[in-house]
């Protein structure tokens, strides 16, 4: 059955397909511990050749998944049983740049770090950096809505994002946005596809918006006292958005620890860090936003002294690192991605280190402060039934004080059974409107995102994944 399959997949796609099992292992792996068993990796030739493998999944309802880097976190880009991965990572051309008009065009595969560079020289950038800005792509930055440090001063992917282009699971090609900067003709289709995780077409152009680059970012890390409320700090400087502070980052003490003993993280090793980013045209102007930023920590209760970082993407690459960082030293782990209110933190921070104790097990956090956005991380395994537990405790503290199960990995598989309980019935019945009407047969990364089993429209089964033998379970 495989090998007709395979044939027909041969006869109807022009691109590069492999069938190698070792291809197949490596593609069946996100960053999530979940796994997965393609038939096939496809890397189509153009845009006439997703078509054509859109219409072949279609009659032979063999699912799809589109993949950039395979950085995903919640098991977004790992395989169902028998998929074939549509590996769309040699689509990376940058096709065309209007710095006055602050727009760049570019296929899905092109890494956000090499966007960035290539944007440098132009005086632009685009303003979304993932921890993984070095390897993810903007495909899959705009497939699952990611955010990063600059996210605080300047909101996440889906702020940027001004036309797609894609193949539909209709089979049909389809453009949505526009490059203009402003327009009002009806709702904005191009955000039903930011953030879909690839359930509704085949991102195949991109174009963003971008910003202008400021001639200065500076990073610093100021080490905070551990009586401190972070609330506090946060709401103290969530107002300085406006005024040139683009990024306010937490790591805690243990987590700065790990860094500074795995990538030799020059910053004091005794206390949780604060991390910031400010934005200048001069000295004279980084100067007085320095001073500013100093004089609302002391009314805080702040009351250490910067280290400076001259070049604040050298800050990000090492905090982007945190996860890999403690990969290396207590994987596996459970490692969460939720928010909450500004006023909420605090009391998170309470539950979450309940949780850990409960488990019996150290806590590692790290995450977006200025945007109440948290990483919890717990060195226990997440695919046993203690692991489950752990990260259902997580979701439900932040669900329970008003916040977000995915403050910016996306749903995934992992957290599919989250969606009803955060959304509402009725925005899943929509979800499911949306669903049916660009993917009817479901052949489009089955089993993500789509509570399997909930909404008044009915659901795609969920497809088979090992690696955990059930996502996190909800509290009604
Ligand atoms: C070390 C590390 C740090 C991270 N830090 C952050 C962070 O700070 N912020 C954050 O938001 N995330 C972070 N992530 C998660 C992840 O990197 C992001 O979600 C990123 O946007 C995924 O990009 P990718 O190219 O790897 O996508 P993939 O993992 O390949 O795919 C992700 C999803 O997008 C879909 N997709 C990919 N390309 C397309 C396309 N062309 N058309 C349609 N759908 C597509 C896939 O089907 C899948 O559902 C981190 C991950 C790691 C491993």
């Amino acid at each position: 059955m495989e090998s007709v399959g395979r044939r027909s997949l041969a006869e109807t796609v022009r691109g590069v397909i492999r069938f190698a099992p070792a291809e197949l292992v490596t593609f069946g792996h996100d960053q999530s511990f979940l796994v997965g068993n393609p038939m096939a990796v496809v890397a189509p030739a153009d845009v006439d050749d997703v078509v054509a493998l859109v219409r072949w999944a279609r009659r032979t309802r063999v699912p799809l998944v589109a993949r950039g880097a395979g950085t995903s976190l919640e098991g977004e880009s790992v395989p169902p049983e028998g998929a074939v991965v549509v590996d769309l990572s040699g689509w990376n051309a940058l096709l065309e740049v209007d710095p006055e008009e602050l727009w760049v065009r570019a296929g899905p595969g092109l890494v956000n770090r090499d966007l960035q560079r290539a944007l440098r020289p132009h005086g632009v950038f685009f303003p979304p950096n993932p921890g993984s800005w070095t390897v993810a792509t903007i495909g899959g930055n705009v497939a699952t809505n990611a955010s990063g440090p600059r996210s605080f001063g300047y909101g996440p992917t889906r702020f940027w994002v001004r036309e797609l282009e894609t193949v539909l699971g209709t089979g049909e090609r389809a453009r949505f946005g526009s490059r203009v900067a402003k327009r009002s003709v009806g709702p904005d289709l191009v955000q039903l596809l930011v953030g879909s995780e690839g359930t509704l077409g085949l991102l195949t152009e991109v174009t963003l918006r971008l910003a202008p680059l400021p001639e200065r970012r500076e990073g610093l890390v100021v080490p905070l006292p551990s009586s401190v409320s972070l609330s506090r700090v946060a709401r103290r400087l969530r107002p300085m958005s406006r005024r040139g502070l683009s990024a306010v980052e937490l790591l805690d003490r243990a987590t700065a620890a790990v860094l500074a003993e795995r990538r030799n993280a020059e910053w004091p090793a005794d206390a949780s860090l604060l991390l910031l980013e400010v934005e200048a045209h001069d000295d004279r102007e980084a100067a007085a936003g320095r001073e500013a930023l100093i004089a609302s920590l002391r009314a805080v209760g702040v009351e250490r002294s910067p280290t400076v970082f001259a070049d604040a993407d050298e800050l990000w690459t090492l905090r982007g690192a945190s996860g890999v960082a403690l990969d290396e030293r207590t994987r596996p782990r459970v490692r969460e991605d939720v928010a909450v209110p500004l006023t909420q933190i605090d009391e998170l921070l309470v539950r979450l280190r309940a949780i850990a104790e409960n488990a019996g097990v150290p806590l590692y956090l790290y995450g977006h402060l200025g945007e109440g956005s948290f990483h919890p991380n717990f060195t226990i395994d997440p695919a046993t039934a203690a692991g489950r537990r752990v990260r259902t405790a997580v979701l439900n503290a932040a669900l329970e004080l008003g916040g977000t199960v995915s403050s910016e990995h996306g749903i995934g598989r992992l957290k599919v059974d989250f969606v009803a309980r955060e959304l509402g019935p009725s925005a899943v019945d929509l979800l499911y409107g949306v669903k049916r009407c660009c993917d009817p047969d479901g052949i489009l990364n089955p089993g993500k995102l789509y509570p399997p089993s909930l909404g008044r429209a009915g659901g795609q089964p969920s497809p088979s994944l090992s690696g955990s033998p059930d996502p996190a379970t909800p509290t009604p």
